[in-house]
């Protein structure tokens, strides 16, 4: 397992803001853009006065790959050390959360298209690849969605039997009970999980998209490896086992309840996926400020943050990318997300 990071100043936790263009719908409408990237700055001016900075900030004109190479390729190479990881698309339905972790429509290969997920898939298998000579490996993923705070496995089609539970560990690691853990062997046969899941996701959902962008979903690589390290001459060699979880996270919609309208049953749901960001908001914003270490964090106020406990903070690496769109249409929930993820700063 790898040392702590020790006395290390530098926060394991970014928050990076990414803008989507005008969409032909929005052109359609006579909706303008309300925000401007100021170059080299990092910073984000909504409408005339409003500014703010973050730790990345990708303008309409971004690509994929930009963001990929911006925020998560470290994560990867961290993990390949042993270090978890997670990555949440933070933002109100329809900005572009899903489209910037790749798990919506599949994109040829190497395509610019190619969102976060497809490139950590990708990315892994080309790692062990490369070093399936001194160290073996053993990846398997596992795909779950939190809608009002109960867990639904994405890999076991039609539900599950047994009870999901969240335990931990007397290291405080953090395990998910009654969830399938699909073991692949190539890349391939991960791209099926993602798909297969993706379209559990969708089909299962009895309003389609109204569910979907009601709900977390996680879709988590365990990455596994024993490294064979010979002895000097001997022909014995020792093992050394390194393990690392890479969350891949898209948010359930920040929208306001107001804005949708939402009664009755409806509005309890957006209460609680509200709580979800609400908890998930206060833990990295309590791991963010060096001025707020060694006090407490509070995993415990939602299944979300319980689930990704022992992936944030501490010696985990995570990023939370916030998707607004630029119309002018959006600027009140724009704005929301954007104090949200300076907050979580
Ligand atoms: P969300 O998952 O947040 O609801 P989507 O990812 O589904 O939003 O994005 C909504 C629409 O905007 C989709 O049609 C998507 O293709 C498009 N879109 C999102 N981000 C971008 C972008 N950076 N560039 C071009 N189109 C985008
Ligand atoms: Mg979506």
């Amino acid at each position: 397992m790898p040392q702590a990071a020790g006395a290390e100043e530098e926060t394991n936790v970014r928050v990076a803001a990414r803008v989507r263009p005008l969409l032909a719908r929005d052109t359609a409408q006579n909706y303008c853009s309300c925000i401007t990237a100021q170059p080299g700055t990092n910073q984000l001016v909504v409408g005339t006065r409003r500014g703010f900075t973050f730790d990345l900030v990708f303008d309409t004109d971004a690509s994929q790959s930009s963001v990929y190479v911006g925020c998560v390729s470290q994560l990867l190479e961290g993990s390949m050390q042993g270090y978890n990881a997670t990555v949440l698309a933070y933002g109100q339905t329809g900005s572009g959360k899903t489209h910037t972790m790749g798990t919506g429509q599949p994109v040829p290969e190497g395509s610019d298209e190619e969102g976060i997920v497809p490139k950590v898939i990708r990315n892994s298998f080309h790692h062990i690849e490369k070093h399936k000579g001194s160290v073996d490996f053993k990846v398997s993923c596992c795909y779950l969605e939190i809608y009002n705070e109960d867990i639904r496995d994405l890999l076991q089609p039609g539900g599950h039997k047994g009870h999901i539970a969240i335990r931990e560990d007397a290291t405080g690691g953090i395990k998910v009970t009654g969830i399938h853990a699909e073991t692949c062997s190539s890349a391939e046969e991960m791209f099926r999980c993602l798909s297969d899941g993706s379209v559990q996701r969708t089909t299962g959902a009895t309003l389609m998209n109204e569910q979907s962008s009601r709900s977390h979903s996680i879709f988590t690589l365990i990455l596994e490896q024993r490294r064979r390290l010979t002895n000097g001459g001997g022909e014995g060699s020792e093992e050394d086992y390194v393990t690392a979880k890479f969350h891949l996270v898209d948010l359930a919609g920040s929208e306001r309840a107001k804005r949708t309208g939402a009664v009755g049953s409806r509005f309890k749901e957006s209460v609680a996926i509200n709580s979800g960001l609400l908890a998930l908001g206060n833990v990295i914003s309590a791991l963010g400020d060096p001025a707020k270490r060694g006090s407490h964090v509070p995993y415990r106020e939602s299944k979300l943050t319980r689930l990704l406990q022992d992936s944030l903070g501490g010696n985990s690496r995570t990023v939370m990318i916030a998707c607004v769109s630029c119309a002018d249409i959006d600027f009140e929930e724009t704005l929301n997300t954007l104090k949200y993820a300076h907050r979580a700063r």
